[in-house]
């Protein structure tokens, strides 16, 4: 385990976050955004742990803003905003909540981020999985909002985003202890719904689910292989090694086949908020937030 690349990845990661939100204002294209927190990245000497995602308001996640993408900011949105990096396999992921050209959802963003600052002090060795889960519960229904319940934080390992642990937003009974050493992205979500998000539509975010021989698509797979393993990636992302024509053709194939999984969008029911905060943090006696502006 390379503590120094997790370092690096943290710092890239929270320092991509901040270049992105200055970006996120009214009448700004998503895609945009996207686009140049991608790059922003990649120059800084870091690699996508996943596609740059940014969600809307009942959406709670897996949103992504691609080249065809038409959308602007508008007064009122909230953005959650969630960025991840590698360095050599190790990954850093981390997200904030921001209203466009208003505070109107002012306790909600709070709601997710002192749910957050309190998971982060029990990330320490010997706390149990259901502790984190009532505190963070705890703190956003203070609020008078509800936890996502069928979202959660999760273990990361090298190559790995959604490794085997989940942090539960809840408790959810689970007495399971942390270990020093272990790396999990702690993301409480709030929303004024029921707190639960259910699938929708295709995101245009993928990834390997599992390796098999195909005729049609190798090349292509051979490509996203070598180069994101089996973290998420962007269809969009091929349009620099393939023409459109070679990937829909290809992707059509490695779908049917479940070589490959379009990720849905994440939603709560129409009408209702959601808010994120997310940092990835080292389990230990002072825990590290690996995502920290230094
Ligand atoms: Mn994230
Ligand atoms: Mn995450």
């Amino acid at each position: 385990m390379s503590l120094q690349d997790y370092k690096k990845a943290g710092k890239i990661a929270a320092e991509a976050l901040q270049f992105g939100k200055k970006l996120i204002k009214e009448d700004a294209f998503l895609r945009e955004v996207t686009k140049k927190t991608e790059e922003f990245i990649l120059n800084n000497g870091g690699k996508l742990a996943f596609p740059v995602q940014i969600s809307l308001n009942n959406k709670a996640a897996h949103c992504y803003a691609g080249t065809s993408n038409e959308q602007k900011f508008i007064d009122g949105d909230l953005v959650k905003f969630d960025v991840g990096v590698h360095v050599n396999g190790y990954i850093a992921d981390n997200a904030l909540s921001v209203n466009i050209a208003n505070d109107k959802d002012l306790k909600l963003i709070r709601a997710s981020k002192d749910a957050l600052r309190e998971a982060i002090s029990l990330m320490r060795p010997g706390v149990k999985l259901n502790e984190i889960g009532m505190a963070i519960e705890e703190v956003i229904v203070g609020y008078g909002f509800q936890p996502i319940r069928n979202l959660s934080g999760h273990e990361v390992e090298r190559w790995n985003l959604h490794a085997g642990i989940i942090i539960p937003n809840y408790d959810n009974k689970n007495e399971m202890e942390l270990e020093e050493g272990q790396v999990f992205a702690v993301e409480p979500f709030a929303t004024t719904g029921a707190g639960k998000v259910s699938e929708g539509k295709f995101s245009g975010i993928y990834k390997v689910h599992e390796l098999k021989s195909v005729r049609i698509g190798r090349d292509v797979l051979k490509m996203i292989y070598e180069n994101y393993r089996t973290l998420p990636f962007a269809k969009d992302w091929l349009n620099k090694e393939f023409d459109r024509f070679k990937i829909d053709n290809s992707f059509r194939i490695l779908e049917q086949q479940e070589v490959i999984h379009n990720y849905t969008e994440l939603i709560e029911k129409e009408g209702t908020k959601v808010s994120q905060a997310e940092h990835t943090v080292m389990v230990a006696n002072n825990p590290i937030v690996l995502t920290k502006i230094e």
